[in-house]
């Protein structure tokens, strides 16, 4: 009976679009571009628990320009982190894809491991049009809560 409910999500993932399951961007933790990684900065990303974070332009919170890979903190002094803005360190790419894009879509899409992040916005490929993020984990818990 359980089988026939995750089944049921397999199903639904092709009528579904991303935008039903995503993470609202209200709801996303960011960091603008021009923040310094400095003591107050580092505590509010380890408190979130987040393994990546938004990157946006500073005093453009919905235009984003990559995606902070938290681990990637792990190799830098504690004493060069102090004056260093987001945007001196190597980003990931942030692949964008409209609230339409079907949940299978992009399960196939993070299956090919070239992400584990997706922006969601009306105008991929512009600034300004971010509405949501979607992980692999959102897709998982799709399939696994139907009713
Ligand atoms: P990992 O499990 O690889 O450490 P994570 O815990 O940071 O990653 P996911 O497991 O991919 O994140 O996602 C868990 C939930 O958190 C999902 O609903 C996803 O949309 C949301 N999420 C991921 N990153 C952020 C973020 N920076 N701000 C807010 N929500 C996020
Ligand atoms: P993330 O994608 O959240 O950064 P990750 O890349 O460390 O996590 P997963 O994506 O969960 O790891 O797993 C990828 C593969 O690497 C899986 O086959 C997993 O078993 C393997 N794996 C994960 N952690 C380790 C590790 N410490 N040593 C060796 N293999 C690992």
């Amino acid at each position: 009976e359980q089988e026939v409910r995750i089944l049921g999500g397999v199903l639904e993932l092709d009528t579904k679009g991303i935008g039903q399951i995503m993470t609202k961007i209200e709801d996303v933790f960011t960091l603008s571009a021009d923040a310094v990684l400095d003591q107050a900065v580092l505590r509010a990303i380890s408190e979130s628990g987040y393994s990546r974070i938004p990157v946006h332009l500073s005093g453009n919170p919905n235009a984003f320009v990559g995606s902070l890979l938290v681990k990637q903190l792990l190799c830098l002094e504690r004493s060069q982190l102090e004056n260093m803005p987001v945007s001196s360190l190597p980003l990931s790419i942030l692949p964008e894809a409209r609230p339409e894009t079907s949940c299978w879509q992009a399960l196939n899409y993070f299956q090919t491991g070239r992400a584990h992040l997706l922006l969601i916005s009306h105008t991929p490929g512009r600034p300004g049009g971010a509405i949501g993020i979607v992980t692999l984990e959102d897709v998982i818990e799709e399939i696994l809560s139907q009713e």
